[in-house]
């Protein structure tokens, strides 16, 4: 990241923005705000149909407004598409502290429950459309999962 003068002011703004479907992690825990650059806040949704990117555009920028950014911007870029491997150490620990299953770059999900990786996808929508709904084969316990991209 680039030094500007109030970026690290902006992002501890940002660091206590929840994410409206995991409010257990902020916007910045799972990556989605990418920097802050030319007086903007650049954000990448999550997932291109997820209804819940325009509320995390007004929480944002209500945020800013009130911590007396209001001249900041902000940009949304779509390109390059958001990852899951964007998301934080931290913010996985959140997740996974939460009962979601962190993503990972392995096929399979790990039981957030029993961390078994005997796992099946039952659901491609989850409780929200950015997640899909697995179950554990040895607990039985079903869970939610980010999709992977
Ligand atoms: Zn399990």
């Amino acid at each position: 990241m680039t030094a500007k003068p109030d970026e690290a002011a902006i992002m501890a703004v940002l660091a206590n923005v929840p994410d409206p479907e995991i409010p257990a992690v902020s916007v910045v825990d799972l990556g989605i705000v990418r920097g802050v650059s030319g007086g903007k806040v650049q954000i990448t949704p999550t997932y291109s149909g997820c209804p819940a990117t325009r509320y995390i555009e007004e929480s944002i920028r209500e945020a800013l407004d009130q911590a007396g950014f209001a001249s900041i911007g902000i940009e949304t870029l779509l390109a390059p598409a958001w990852t899951t491997e964007w998301i934080s150490s931290e913010g996985k620990a959140k997740l996974a502290a939460y009962g979601i299953a962190p993503p990972d770059l392995a096929r399979t999900a790990k039981c957030p429950q029993c961390g078994s990786t005997e796992t099946e996808e039952v659901s491609r929508f989850g409780s929200t459309p950015c997640k899909a709904q697995w179950r554990c084969l040895a607990c039985l316990e079903p869970f939610d999962r980010f999709k992977c991209h």
